[in-house]
């Protein structure tokens, strides 16, 4: 059995009308329009946020952590070195007194383990021992001198050193710090260095920037030609004092 809509139906009658009626039989007002009451639909379109946002925290972990262990991270660190190494190099001749500025963390060495241990947060107290779970404190990780060297990084210091380059570090890590930072440095491999400068203990400032740059100055005023400044954040560079910068990758953390 075919069916037949009741639109059709409706249809055959208006024909009927037209063909034995008046002419108003025709008019479209005639007959009652057929309309489709509304359906309210269970699935509603989610109300928008506003389009400018910042970037969500839990995707930029993500993000973060895949871009680590991809391998894509050391491969971007290993690009920046290797042109910081051509140009020391390149320079280093033409140069009176050659030196590099080398910044410490996630420049010279990695704090990869006691990142991943906290999740990209950062808790400056407390104990660091039973990694690779976290917490990890900072202080008790930079104490302990477990950081490893950043390969593409300790061959750019071994660069520069045979090219009669003078290497200095300028890190924000504190005075307190020297000991345990120094035995760090040698263990990794950077064994023979010019100085190691550290922020005093008491020193607050606004930057990292407010520190290094006087701290560049002041190695300049020794004699040196800095040629180059490496550091992970824009306020290790920030404030001039050396011919180039090289900017290494770090999406883990800031330091303003
Ligand atoms: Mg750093």
């Amino acid at each position: 059995m075919s069916r037949v809509s009741g639109a059709s139906l409706r249809a055959a009658a208006l024909l009927a009308a037209c063909a034995i009626g008046p002419l108003s039989a025709c008019a479209p007002s005639s007959v009652a329009p057929t309309v489709t009451p509304p359906v309210a639909s269970s699935v509603q379109a989610p109300a928008q946020p506003p389009l400018e946002q910042p970037a969500n925290v839990g995707d930029a972990k993500i993000a973060a952590l895949d871009y680590y262990n991809s391998g894509r991270y050391l491969k971007d660190v290993g690009v920046v070195a290797d042109a910081a190494r051509a140009w020391v190099q390149e320079e280093a001749p033409r140069a009176s007194k050659p030196a590099i500025v080398l910044d410490i963390d996630e420049t010279s060495l990695s704090n990869w383990p006691m990142t991943k241990a906290d999740d990209f947060g950062y808790f400056p107290k407390g104990s660091c021992d039973a990694l690779p779970a976290g917490p990890c404190g900072a202080e008790a990780w930079e104490l302990s001198g477990k950081a490893k060297a950043l390969p593409p990084m300790l061959a750019l210091y071994q660069a520069a050193r045979a090219a009669n380059v003078a290497v200095f570090f300028v890190t924000g890590r504190r005075e307190v710090e020297r000991k345990s930072t120094t035995a760090n440095l040698l263990n990794a491999g950077y064994r023979d260095f010019a100085a190691l400068y550290l922020k005093p203990n008491a020193m607050k400032v606004a930057s990292a920037a407010d520190y290094k740059t006087p701290v560049r100055e002041s190695i300049e005023a020794q004699g040196y030609t800095i040629i180059a400044n490496i550091g992970d954040q824009p306020s290790d560079l920030a404030g001039g004092h050396a011919e180039k910068t090289f900017l290494l990758p770090n999406p883990f953390y800031r330091v303003r």
